[in-house]
Parts: structure tokens; C-alpha cells; sequence
């Protein structure tokens, strides 16, 4: 039931408009229009006045044809950079970039296969439960558009969240993460005529990372250093270095393990070298998620699968995404894969065949929840 030339003309056609995180004003509207034409009732909510984007989330309520508890259906509209006058080249089942843009797969998959889901079930008249349509804004930058969503106007409570890559995967464990920033003080001085007046911040620094663990921690944790910056001129003792970081752990306890080991290597390191001094701010990005493969949503999903005669796999990812945010504001949503490849490079690509894939299911879920 699931047409793939009509899912790869609307998917080609989301790409090619333009929606930086904050600029998804256009691709909303489009979207909007989508929606409406399909009975649905689209609403915005303010998180874009709050994060000083161009639009809100797009809230779409699709009237259910048969009594049940909503069923949410969520993908974020935001891509990342570079992301403008994405050109895509369609080679057989492959949809790739031209090389010079991302594909923008990442997260345009998942609100294209929503809206071929949602088309089938209307235009077959299929029996399914209300559908809330929840189209974020802002997921690349720190999910700030599902931490502003305002679940005053969505009552869905259980369901799908687009924004993974393997076909056939369901992540239902995410990590959580903290963000964190350093800024090593030392004090400058003429390299040449007085360097003992001078505490080097970019020694500092380097004393403070060589005994740092980074990368990967154990099998739940990582960490990284990825920015870092200072220093002034070859001849001035460096005076000050900023490095940014993260940690990421699916244990809270660990994740707050290693990111006190982290900070404790500057603080150890600037106590090692009277005169300088260490700032290290720490900011929860997001918590981790865990949905239980014995939910009502995992349940679901399973079953739906095993009724077209696929298996789904549950599965813990790296990353966070709007999921966790959701999860942790009191829903219960699990991550589909989409078939997105390789994404936030210039190398992505997808199958259509995924994307056709990942919307069967989808659409079987739906069908499923109707009679649940
Ligand atoms: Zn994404």
C-alpha cells in the first residue's frame, strides 16, 4: 500500500528545501499544507518564539476512524550544515548528495515516510486511531524543540519517533550527555625577556589531557575533547586555552563518573602549576533513555512487524535525539530506523527501499494500534 514513487517524489522534493536549524519557516509551511490536505488539524506551538527560530513545532492532529488512545508520530524538520541548496542525485534505489551538501536524509526520511503513512491510511480509509503528527524544530541544536514542545497540545502519550538509521532496528536505549567547557587561565608574559613571569595555559592544558581517558570509556560511555583554542602570539606565553568536550554514558552514575574524572584532570592539572587556574562548566544536554522491550509501544511494534513478516530489533544508539527528551517528559516513544546513511557528511545517502521499508512497518504499527 505504501507507494515508493510517491515517498521518493516527496522526499526529493523536502530536501531541496532549505531548513537550517531555526529556518524551518518554509519547510513548516509545506508541511502544514501536508497535513491539511490529509484532514488533518495543524496547530504550532510557540517553541520558535522561544529559540528565536522561524516557526514552532508543527502539531498535527489526524482524526482517528475508529475510538483508541492517540498514536504519536514524530521526526524533526532542522538539518545540519552544510545543509543549503541540498542537490539530490538519484541513482536507482540510492538517493545520495551531490558531494557538496549533506542529503538533509537526517531527518527529512522520517517526515517523509509519516506522511506517505498517513496518505495511505487516508486514502484507503484504513482503520486506524487518532494520529498526532509531531514535527520538531531545532533537534540539531541541542533538541531544544522537543524540550519546548508544548504537550498542552499533544495527548498522544505512546509512540514512534523517526530519526535512526538501520531499517529494521527499534532504539529503544539512548546515552545521556554532558556538555563541557574549560577555560585554562595562566598568565602572559614576553616568551623572550621574561618567560618565568609566565604560567603557559597551553601546557596546562596538555598535562590536563595527556592523562585524561577519552573516546571510548567501556561499552556504555564515551568521551571527547573537540575544540580547543588559545594562545595569542608565538612570543606571549599562552595565557589562556578554551576546550570543549562532551561525555556520554547510558548510566547516569557513569556518566557523572566521567565527567568528574574529566574535570578533575584540569583541576589537578592547574594545581600542579602555581598562579594558574581552571573554569570547568558542565551542562546536561540530555538524559539518557531506556524503554523497556516489554512497553506497550515495543509490544506494539514487534507484533505490527511479525504481521507483514518482518522482525524488529531493539537496539541502544550512540546519540540523543528528540526521544529522550520525549521519554523523559513523561511519553513513551522508541526510535525507528529510516535507512538514513552516513549522515551529518557530505557522503550521506539512503535506499528508497528503506525508506519503503521502515514505512510498512509504520503503517502496520498504525493498523495494529487501531484494534489495540
Ligand atoms: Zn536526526
Amino acid at each position: 500500500m505504501i507507494q515508493p514513487e510517491r515517498l521518493q517524489a516527496l522526499f526529493l522534493e523536502l530536501v531541496r528545501i532549505d531548513s537550517l536549524s531555526r529556518r524551518e519557516g518554509r519547510i513548516a509551511e509545506r508541511l502544514a499544507t501536508e497535513m491539511r490536505e490529509l484532514g488533518a488539524e495543524v496547530e504550532f506551538d510557540d517553541a520558535g518564539a522561544q529559540v528565536g527560530g522561524e516557526t514552532g513545532n508543527l502539531i498535527a492532529h489526524v482524526p482517528g476512524t475508529v475510538p483508541g488512545d492517540p498514536l504519536l508520530l514524530c521526526a524533526h524538520m532542522d538539518t545540519v550544515e552544510p545543509g543549503m541548496g541540498v542537490k539530490p542525485v538519484v541513482d536507482g534505489d540510492v538517493i545520495r548528495t551531490d558531494g557538496t551538501t549533506v542529503l538533509g536524509g537526517d531527518d527529512k526520511s522520517g517526515v517523509a515516510i509519516v506522511c506517505e503513512c498517513v496518505r495511505v491510511c487516508r486514502e484507503r480509509g484504513l482503520k486506524h486511531p487518532p494520529i498526532e503528527v509531531v514535527f520538531t524544530i531545532c533537534e540539531e541544536v541541542g533538541l531544544q524543540g522537543a524540550k519546548h514542545l508544548d504537550l498542552g497540545r499533544v495527548r498522544a502519550r505512546h509512540g514512534l519517533v523517526f530519526d535512526s538509521d538501520a531499517v529494521g532496528f527499534v532504539f529503544t536505549r539512548a546515552p545521556g550527555s554532558n556538555g563541557i567547557e574549560v577555560l585554562v587561565r595562566g598568565r602572559a608574559a614576553h616568551a623572550g625577556m621574561a618567560p618565568e613571569r609566565g604560567i603557559n595555559a597551553i601546557q596546562v592544558a596538555a598535562q590536563a589531557i595527556a592523562g585524561m581517558r577519552i573516546g571510548r570509556i567501556d561499552a556504555e560511555t564515551t568521551a571527547n575533547l573537540g575544540l580547543i583554542q588559545g594562545g595569542r602570539a608565538v612570543n606571549i606565553v599562552a595565557d589562556e586555552v578554551r576546550i570543549r568536550g562532551e561525555a556520554r554514558s547510558h548510566d547516569p552514575r557513569k556518566l557523572d563518573a566521567q565527567t568528574t574524572h574529566m574535570r578533575e584532570c584540569f583541576e589537578r592539572a592547574a594545581a600542579a602549576h602555581p598562579g594558574a587556574a581552571v573554569e570547568v562548566h558542565v551542562q546536561r544536554q540530555y538524559e539518557p533513555m531506556s524503554v523497556s522491550d516489554d512497553s506497550r509501544v515495543m509490544r506494539l511494534v514487534r507484533k505490527a512487524a511479525a504481521e507483514i513478516g518482518r522482525t524488529i530489533e531493539s537496539a541502544g544508539m550512540g546519540g540523543g535525539c528528540d526521544a529522550n527528551v520525549l521519554n523523559r517528559r513523561g511519553l513513551e516513544v522508541v526510535n525507528l530506523g529510516t535507512g538514513m546513511r552516513e549522515i551529518h557528511t557530505t557522503s550521506e545517502w539512503l535506499k528508497v527501499s528503506d525508506m519503503v521499508a521502515a514505512a510498512e512497518v509504520t503503517l502496520a504499527v498504525i493498523r495494529l494500534a487501531a484494534s489495540a
